[in-house]
């Protein structure tokens, strides 16, 4: 009997609507996407909330990127609204509560050491390093002078100690030190929290983004449907709703799931998220505001800044929980913890994989990395140039 797909991408994210795309259109495949939830998008999925505000459901999203290619990829499938994400940090103090932008910069320093102190750490600083250097804090921290070693543990103190911990559950120097580096010491006055060449947001939100990159002749979307429960995987094969599927499988959900646990649970880090809805114009002073000293959720995001929403009387924010993820019912797993012992549990799961080819592990949970959207977008155009050059026998 002629099978029906040629491709099937389990979850429609970042990773799985495009590989879908580009193998529906530039491969002329018939694929399917079986996508758990009850719609696309992944954890980039927007929606109006009940007052009428687009918010994103599982988190802020900020879309940014150095790479040509992802952005003028995306931008066939949505036009941008310039935003450049700007956030600061929100610190008790004396005199009631201080905000200064994070990345940590020259415009911080003022702020939190006055104009004349601030001019002669910024000299040392300046010497040290050279102007728009990002510097990460644990680098900051070797810093051999006493006031540069000083002012680093300010900043230890004010900015990543308690926030890292709320996060992590971690010290900085426990967790991958490629976390904290996300966001260094920035000897400038650019305040925003990207500098990449591109950065913005979907004009209409991200999902109307993903439906115009699933809205394809050779593309059939199913939803509420956990490909556990229509794949069987043994013996280097797969078999999907009970027929051998020898086309390509692209998985982009938790690889320790797809094997049933079999070496363990691989460790997440999950969120609450606790929605607010105000009626004021704006409630906070930018589009994500950091407490990084007190408090027990780590930020706040306000999303008419991001969305750019006319929307007078009315404005919904977002506080962000951090805990571990348990794998209990209802639960999402958003952060790999990465580390030397994750890495060797997640090896196992790769090599057993390695085991089906016609499998691919793509995407944030599949590769068990801490991937910005631009990076699986790039990772997944990657992958199809190689699947449709012939690199992999089975597409
Ligand atoms: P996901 O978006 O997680 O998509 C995976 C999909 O697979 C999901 O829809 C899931 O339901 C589905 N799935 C899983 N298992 C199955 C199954 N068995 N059967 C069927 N379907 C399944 N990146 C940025 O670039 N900028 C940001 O500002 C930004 N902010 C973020 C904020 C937060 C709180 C988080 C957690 C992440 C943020 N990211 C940001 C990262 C971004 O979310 C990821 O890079 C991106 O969503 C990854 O896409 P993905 O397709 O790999 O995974
Ligand atoms: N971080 C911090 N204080 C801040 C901002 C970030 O300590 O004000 C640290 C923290 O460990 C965090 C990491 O830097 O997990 C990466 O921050 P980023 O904003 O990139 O995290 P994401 O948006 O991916 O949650």
């Amino acid at each position: 009997m002629e099978r029906q797909y040629d491709c099937l991408a389990v979850g429609s994210g970042m990773a799985g609507a495009v590989a879908a795309r580009v193998l529906a259109e530039q491969g002329g495949k018939r694929v399917l996407v079986l996508e758990r939830r009850d719609h696309i998008g992944g954890n980039a999925y927007d929606c109006l909330d009940h007052a009428g505000v687009l918010i994103h459901r599982y988190g802020p999203h900020i879309f940014h990127t150095n790479s040509r290619r992802v952005y003028d990829y995306l931008s066939r499938f949505t036009a941008w609204r310039d935003y450049q994400h700007q956030v600061v940090a929100n610190i008790p103090c004396q005199d009631g509560r201080l905000e200064y932008p994070v990345p940590f910069n020259l415009t911080s320093l003022e702020a939190a050491f006055g104009p004349e102190r601030a001019v002669s750490l910024a000299d040392r600083l300046l010497t040290a390093y050279g102007p728009e250097r990002k510097v990460t804090i644990l680098e900051l921290r070797q810093n051999p002078d006493p006031e540069i070693a000083a002012l680093a543990d300010y900043v230890y103190d004010h900015v990543f100690v308690r926030y890292t911990m709320k996060q992590w559950g971690q010290t900085p120097e426990e967790i991958d030190p490629a976390t904290t580096a996300r966001v260094p010491v920035f000897l400038s006055r650019d305040s925003r929290y990207f500098q990449d060449t591109y950065q913005g947001m979907p004009q209409r939100g991200y999902t109307p983004m993903f439906q115009a990159m699933l809205d394809h002749p050779n593309i059939t979307l199913a939803l509420g449907q956990d490909a556990r429960t229509r794949l069987e995987l043994s013996g280097g094969a797969i078999c999907l709703d009970g027929a051998p599927f020898t086309g390509t499988v692209i998985y982009t959900g938790a690889v320790d799931e797809l094997f049933g646990l079999c070496f363990g649970r691989l460790p997440y880090r999950t969120l609450d998220f606790s929605y607010e809805t105000h009626p004021v114009d704006f409630w906070q002073t930018h589009g994500t505001v950091n407490y990084t000293v007190d408090e027990a959720y780590t930020r706040i995001t306000e999303f008419k800044y991001l969305t750019g929403q006319q929307l007078p009387g009315r404005t919904t924010i977002v506080k962000e929980y951090s805990r571990a993820y348990t794998g209990n019912e209802g639960e999402i797993p958003y952060y790999a913890i990465i580390s030397p012992q994750n890495n060797a549990l997640y090896e196992k799961y790769r090599a057993l994989s390695g085991q089906f080819p016609n499998l691919h592990l793509l995407g944030r949970l599949a590769e068990y990395k801490y991937y910005n959207m631009d990076a699986i977008v790039l990772r997944a155009l990657e992958l199809c140039d190689g699947l449709l050059k012939g690199a992999h026998t089975h597409v």
